[in-house]
Formats: C-alpha cells, sequence, structure tokens
C-alpha cells in the first residue's frame, strides 16, 4: 500500500505543535542577550538618584545672575562621586562635573565654556542660560517601582543596561535552545584531514553549526559518528539531555540508514519520517522522552545531502527554535517574488531550487527579483552557498517565464 506522504505544512504542523517555550531559568546578564525576559523588572531606586549635572561648568543659584553675566565665588570642587559638603550661599559656585551631585542652594548648571576662572573667583557670561538648566532632577528617568523593563519583552543592549542598572544581574529568562548536532556516516573525516579514497570531509556540521548560532541557539557539536549501532546509541542518547537534537545522515532507507531505529530504540516517539519536498524527503522527526522539569528533545534526523540538510533545516528546524525561545516565530507564508529568468519545473514533489535576490525592473511588484541558479542537486553546497536562500516551485511540471511570482526560503 502506498502511504501518503505528509505535505510541507503538514509536517511544519507537527512539528511546531510540539514546540513549546522553554522553563524559564534565571541567568546572568552576559548570557542573556536577545533571550526573551520572563517576569516584569522594576527600579529600585529613583533615577538619576539625586539631581545632577549634565555638563562640566559651574552650579550657582540663577538669581546671582544679571542676564546670564556674573563673578561669583568657587566654593567647592565636585566629581562624579563626590558628595557636595556646602551648601551654596548667595554668590557662591561650586565648580562641577557631569554626573556629579548639584549642592543645596544651586538651581543652575553654566557650561565651563561659557566661563573663565580667576583663582577662587569665576566670571560667568551666558545670555542663553535658563533657571535649572544642565541638571537632571531626581527620578526624571525613572521612579522606584517603575517597571522598566517587561515580562515578554528580547533582551536587547539597552535592555540589559536598565537591568543592570536595576541591580538585576541574573533575570527570569527563557533560555537560548541547546541544539546538540551529531554528524554521522562512515565515509567521514573530519575538515582539517585529507580524505581516503570514498572519503569526503564532514561539511553538514559546521554549516548546522552556523545556522543554529544564527538562529540565536546554542550550538553544541558532536564528533562524526560512524555507521555502527552502538556508537550511534551512544552519541545519540547523549544529543537527547539536549533541547534539540540534529542529526545528519543515516536517515534514508539504506542499509546503514540506522539512525530512526536507533532513535526508537532510545525512546524517541517517531512523528513522523519522509516528507512531500525536494531536496529532503527522507526527514525524521520525532520526540524523546521528558527531561524531569523539562519537555522532551526535539529530534530531527535530516538527510545526509548537504543541500537537504539546509532547506530542512530551514523549513522545520528554524521555526521549532523560535518557539522554543519563547518567540512568537516567522509567518508561514513564504514572501513570493517574481522570478527574473525562465524555469522549467518537473516533478511530483514541491522543489525548494536555490536562488539570489537581484534588481528587478520587469512587470509585477517590488524590484527585488529571484534569479533560479543552474544547480547540480542536494549534493551542490557550492551553488547553494552562492544563493540567497531557495525558491520554492509547487509540484506538477510547468514551464515559468520571467515575471512569474513564487515563493522564497530565505537563508537570512
Ligand atoms: P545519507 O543521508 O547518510 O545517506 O547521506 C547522503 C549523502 O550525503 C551522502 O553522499 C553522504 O556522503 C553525504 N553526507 C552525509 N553526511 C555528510 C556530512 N556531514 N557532510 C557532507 N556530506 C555528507
Ligand atoms: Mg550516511
Amino acid at each position: 500500500m502506498k502511504v501518503d506522504l505528509l505535505t510541507v505544512e503538514e509536517a511544519t504542523q507537527a512539528v511546531l505543535e510540539r514546540a513549546c517555550a522553554l522553563p524559564p531559568i534565571r541567568l546572568p546578564l552576559s548570557m542573556a542577550r536577545e533571550c526573551l525576559l520572563a517576569e516584569d523588572v522594576s527600579a529600585d531606586g529613583d533615577s538619576p538618584p539625586f539631581d545632577k549635572a549634565l555638563m562640566d561648568g559651574f552650579a550657582l543659584r540663577f538669581a546671582d545672575l544679571r542676564n546670564g553675566v556674573g563673578t561669583l565665588r568657587i566654593v567647592e570642587e565636585l566629581y562624579a562621586g563626590s558628595l557636595p559638603s556646602r551648601s551654596l550661599m548667595g554668590g557662591d559656585a561650586s565648580l562641577i562635573m557631569t554626573g556629579a551631585p548639584i549642592p543645596e542652594g544651586a538651581d543652575t548648571v553654566v557650561m565651563i565654556e561659557r566661563t573663565r576662572r580667576d583663582g577662587d573667583r569665576v566670571l560667568v557670561e551666558d545670555p542663553s542660560v535658563r533657571p535649572g538648566g544642565n541638571i537632571l532632577r531626581r527620578g526624571r528617568e525613572m521612579r522606584a517601582g517603575d517597571v522598566i523593563v517587561r515580562r515578554g519583552e528580547t533582551l536587547t543592549p539597552t535592555r540589559l543596561g536598565m537591568l543592570a542598572s536595576a541591580g538585576r544581574p541574573s533575570p527570569l529568562v527563557v533560555p537560548a535552545p541547546r541544539v546538540a548536532i551529531v554528524p554521522t556516516g562512515d565515509e567521514l573525516v573530519e575538515s582539517n584531514q585529507v580524505p581516503g579514497p570514498g572519503q569526503i570531509r564532514n561539511s553538514n556540521a559546521v554549516v548546522l553549526e552556523a545556522l543554529v548560532a544564527g538562529a540565536g541557539a546554542i550550538p553544541l557539536l558532536s564528533p562524526i559518528a560512524r555507521d555502527d549501532p552502538e556508537i550511534l546509541r551512544e552519541a545519540l542518547g547523549e544529543g537527547l539531555a539536549s533541547d534539540v537534537l540534529l542529526i545528519t545522515g543515516g536517515v534514508s532507507a539504506g542499509q546503514r540508514d540506522l539512525v530512526p531505529a536507533t532513535l526508537m530504540g532510545l525512546g524517541v516517539e517517531r512523528v513522523f519520517h519522509k516528507v512531500r519536498l525536494k531536496p529532503g524527503k527522507p526527514l525524521f522527526f520525532g520526540v524523546g522522552p521528558r527531561r524531569g522539569e523539562k519537555p522532551g528533545t526535539l529530534v530531527f534526523g535530516l538527510p545526509g545531502n548537504p543541500v537537504s540538510g539546509v532547506v530542512g533545516f530551514l523549513l522545520f528546524v528554524r521555526p521549532a527554535l523560535d518557539l522554543l525561545a519563547g518567540r512568537a516565530g516567522r509567518p508561514l507564508g513564504l514572501p513570493l517574488y517574481p522570478l527574473t529568468r525562465a524555469f522549467v519545473h518537473a516533478g511530483e514533489k514541491p522543489t525548494y531550487h536555490p536562488a539570489r535576490r537581484v534588481e528587478w525592473t520587469g512587470r509585477g511588484p517590488g524590484t527585488v527579483g529571484l534569479e533560479p541558479l543552474a544547480s547540480a542537486g542536494s549534493a551542490d553546497l557550492l551553488t547553494a552557498s552562492r544563493a540567497d536562500g531557495f525558491a520554492l516551485f509547487p509540484a506538477g511540471d510547468r514551464a515559468y517565464a520571467p515575471g512569474d511570482v513564487v515563493g522564497f526560503l530565505d537563508l537570512g
């Protein structure tokens, strides 16, 4: 009996149903970059905590100037981090540096460029000065108790800075998913080795490592696992400690394609194996046993052909990583662009074909078009490396003309 394969849409749905935000943990700020905050964080004090100078200059009483001009007595020098010991009386001024607290009695700072010092006196000449000038009042930025970064917000560099200034060095966040990557295959050697007869270098691992990091997750790369049941069992068993396990190779129907059976022997529940698409049909997806508080590992067995692995990652793994990290995820539909040249598609599977984004001046919306690249198929990483992504040609034979619109699966 011929079983209908899942469509890409059905397979995506099956993956996304099983991917939910990881349980929040406390992380140091240096490890929380781009994570989602899982709690509201409030200011623990006013900021600034005191009235402070915004300029290097002289703190003084506005009433002592006439049209911005006056000669005053310098009573103290104040630096950022120092505390005023003197209140200003009539005719007094304190030299003050940016960030230093304003002394009592002062209501204005005149910038140093508008003053001339002469011993313990200072001549001030600034017709543009206004009362309160160059002072940031206490609590002007935020008040104690104000919520400064909200639950659900992404920790950008400036928000990390806000948490630091509020004294929250380890906020509660949804952590970046940890992704184990296990390359498999008897024919593989590492990239610093010279392949012997019948051998090739392991390129998939580094491609996946970069894709994982680019998706904001943490790649954990394993050494090459041989096509041997015992070795695979150990390597894949270790991978099941991570939030996601990516395996490349060993998922097709060959004698040495031991990955699906090994995974099931380790308690991984198979959700699907094979999807109706090209390249990358023999993709395996399953869920490992629960890990205590944490949900079971999402396990993706990607076909070994380099381009198949990339397409499988973009279609199924990247959206899952978004959800695990608590992000909303990208819209599922692909953006549409016109083709810049003719292309003939034949076959009963939807095909993701390497394409470059180029300028488009012909008919149709926008100024960006897609140029399909001449490719030798799923083993042709070189052509994929020159592409910006993959143009989607739906199932069925069709001759496309320039200007015909197709979907685009972006590598970026
Ligand atoms: P498999 O899915 O194991 O049948 O492998 C399919 C094809 O992908 C074979 O030609 C493999 O040599 C190749 N391949 C498998 N793993 C890798 C890898 N890590 N790097 C580059 N090519 C690979
Ligand atoms: Mg193999």
